[in-house]
């Protein structure tokens, strides 16, 4: 058998679903119009599944900068900061995070992704161990398997599963790292930071939250979760990315401690690979401005979550336990997901369909990410098309009268 072989599976599945005309990993934006619009198979789409949760994208505050970092500074940085050289606008945006948390030091990374595995693999090697939550990002376990720690999964917010594990491990409790996630982006729900803290400190094991959707969401001035739950100075390290509310690509880690600084040097995913380029690093460092200057945008985001979130249910769908800018739909059978979801792209809404294996306890789901700049109407005219393309109310009576 050769190598290429084994994508036979693949090839199949693939053609299954383009048998049906639908193939929902591998669509084309047309037109991107706005943050919350996009023109998708010639037509005009709302887009419900970005990430785009400040919908800081067409910010003409980011899009100045970037353009002016552009013309000033080239289009890319042909290389890694150890090898090449930092440019200045990389370590302004450094001091940027770092002050905007509240810390000595933070260092950036080209993607999220990269930030999760140069972050994980630099703090945590041979001899110690990870503690991962089960429902982790990918991004996750493979920063956990780069730096070739024992890792080890507890169940999913399960801080009693957390305790035992850790008491487990005896004296390797204090070479342990924790990791979790602020919201969590299958169904949105968030660690329960503070329990969680509280075992960390019975055990003198290390923590780190990734704040990827909670970033710009949570917390008085938008740090996250560790902010919204009072436990800043309990958590070691913070990973983050720019790609969802800063609005751009790249990604960063901080820390309380001293010694992160040192990574640098030991970090093969922010040594070996180019650094972010100028463009991106000019918009990112406004949109955090913006983030610390208008609290109004974190405040319309939750509206409207609550107006999508209230919306949904009352037209019976079952959806993920905690209101927030992440909205998942459960629905029943994968095959009524693919229906689903095609059926609201010819509605005109663009959402994520997310299926096994990449979902949690094998849901099948129709996420959305709610954008502090959807209207009002276009989220009621979200909740129509959720309506138009399956009632689980309707269906409900129709079982019941059977
Ligand atoms: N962490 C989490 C929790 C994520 O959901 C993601 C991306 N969806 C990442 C990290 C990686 O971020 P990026 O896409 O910016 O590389």
């Amino acid at each position: 058998m050769s190598l290429f072989e084994k994508f036979r599976p693949i090839q199949q599945a693939r053609e299954d679903l383009l048998a049906n005309g639908i193939n929902p990993f591998h669509l084309t934006i047309e037109k991107i119009l706005s943050p919350t619009e996009a023109v998708i198979n010639g037509h005009p789409t709302i887009l419900v599944g970005t990430n785009n949760y400040l919908g800081l994208t067409f910010h003409p505050d980011c899009i100045q900068a970037s353009q002016e970092a552009l013309a000033r500074e080239g289009t890319g940085t042909t290389g890694s900061r150890m090898a090449n050289g930092s440019f200045s606008s990389h370590g302004d945006l450094e001091r940027a995070i770092a002050d905007f948390y509240g810390v000595p030091f933070a260092v950036v990374f080209s993607t999220g992704y990269q930030a999760n595995l140069g972050v994980l693999s630099a703090l945590a090697g041979p001899g110690d161990t990870i503690l991962m939550d089960g429902d982790s990002h990918a991004s996750i376990y493979d920063g956990c398997r780069l730096g070739g720690a024992e890792v080890l999964r507890f169940k999913h917010n399960d801080v009693t599963d957390l305790d035992k594990k850790l008491r487990r491990l005896g004296d390797r409790s204090r070479r342990t790292l924790i990791i979790v996630e602020g919201i969590y982006s299958m169904l949105g729900d968030r660690a329960p930071l503070k329990d969680i803290v509280e075992v960390k400190k019975k055990y003198g094991a290390t923590l780190v939250v990734d704040e990827a959707h909670s970033l710009g969401v949570l917390g008085e001035r938008g740090r996250g979760l560790a902010e919204e739950d009072g436990v800043e100075q309990d958590v070691d390290c913070i990973v983050g990315t720019f790609s969802k509310s800063l609005g751009s690509t790249g990604g960063f880690g901080i820390s309380i401690h001293p010694e992160f600084e040192l990574i640098r040097y030991t970090s093969r995913p922010y040594i070996f690979t180019a650094s972010p380029c100028p463009s991106v690093i000019a918009s990112t460092k406004v949109a955090l401005r913006i983030i610390r200057e208008t609290p109004q945008l974190r405040q319309q985001l939750w509206e409207n979550s609550q107006q999508l979130y209230a919306g949904l249910t009352k037209i019976g769908y079952t959806l993920g336990a905690e209101v927030g800018p992440i909205i998942a739909a459960m629905i029943p059978s994968k095959e009524q997901a693919l229906a689903m979801w095609q059926g609201l792209l010819e509605q005109g809404i663009y959402v994520n369909l997310m299926i096994p294996p990449a979902t949690p306890n094998g849901e099948s789901l129709l996420r959305c990410s709610v954008s502090a700049a959807h209207t009002p109407k276009q989220l009621e005219t979200i909740i129509e098309s959720f309506a138009n393309v399956y009632s689980p109310l309707k269906e409900h009576a129709a079982s019941l009268s059977t």
